[in-house]
């Protein structure tokens, strides 16, 4: 038989883990994409095929890709703010993880006195 951790074990380990997330730092969704472009000046060697390279934060909303211009003076400081949101993001999954866990042990439990109430039940009727 698999020996799982106990609830208070897995309780304590999630409860770690949400007070470590309070130590995250500044995040944003999306993702940080290079793309070329024309400034539109006649003049500049963009026009000439030799285009800019700019930055755009991408993300989905309701099915919708919303972007968002990244000049490039925030660019370094946009890819640690993505990074952070990436970690989070993996903390909030092995949170949920656990407490699947704590929930699919809370059902074993209750059904293992339900079966010994019916147990006693039946002990009591003959
Ligand atoms: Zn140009």
């Amino acid at each position: 038989m698999k020996t799982g951790l106990s609830t208070n074990v897995l309780k304590a380990r999630r409860d770690s883990r949400i007070k470590n997330l309070s130590g995250s730092k500044a995040f944003i969704e999306g993702s940080l994409k290079e793309i070329k472009v024309k400034c539109g000046n006649p003049n500049c060697r963009c026009a000439n095929g030799e285009k800019h390279t700019s930055h755009i934060l991408t993300r989905k909303v309701n099915g919708k890709t919303k972007s968002v211009y990244v000049p490039v003076g925030m660019v370094k400081e946009v890819e640690k703010w993505v990074e952070e949101y990436r970690k989070i993001k993996t903390k909030i999954r092995e949170i949920t993880e656990i407490n699947e866990q704590i929930i699919r042990q809370h059902v074993k439990v209750n059904r293992a006195v339900g079966k010994n109430l019916k147990h006693l039940n039946q002990q009591q009727q003959t």
